[in-house]
């Protein structure tokens, strides 16, 4: 097993541990964007974010709203994100699940990974008709 997340859920490799469960583990990053930047992942191999089980899901994302309310209490800061990249195009460099907690100070110069673009109404209604999900499909 060479997934690196893997080998901390086992054990394998240490973490500072903030918080598991049954599903989930969450701990510092190694190289925080910013002080208490925290990763949430399951504990078990999944790659990306549609990979996942359902009830693995619940517990991820209770998981990460925890974490994210400690952080807030514990550290107060001005804001937060949550962020959650899948594929190296989408800037994942490890192909393990994960969500980043990163807190957030104003004017802290951290970047936001778009800017923004102005497509045509058109594109935008085609694109709404291609992605309308009713009845779950
Ligand atoms: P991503 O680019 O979304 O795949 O994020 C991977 C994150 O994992 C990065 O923020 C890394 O700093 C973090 N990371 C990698 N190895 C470790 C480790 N051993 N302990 C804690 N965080 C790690
Ligand atoms: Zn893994």
């Amino acid at each position: 097993m060479s997934c690196i997340f893997c080998k901390i859920a086992s054990g394998e490799i240490p973490c500072k541990k903030i918080y598991d469960d049954q599903h989930v583990l969450s701990f510092l990053d190694i190289n925080p964007a910013s002080k208490g930047h925290c990763l949430v992942i399951t504990k078990k191999h999944y790659e990306k974010f549609n990979d996942i089980d359902p009830e693995v899901l619940v517990s991820l994302i209770k998981a990460v709203q925890l974490v994210s309310k400690k952080i807030e209490a514990e550290l107060g800061p001005d804001g937060y994100n949550i962020i959650n990249n899948n594929g190296s195009s989408a800037g994942q460099t490890v192909a393990h699940v994960h969500f980043h907690i990163v807190p957030r100070t104003e004017g802290d110069g951290i970047i936001q990974p778009w800017e923004p673009t102005s497509p045509e109404g058109s594109e935008l209604d085609e694109l709404q008709k291609r992605l309308r999900i009713e009845n779950g499909n």
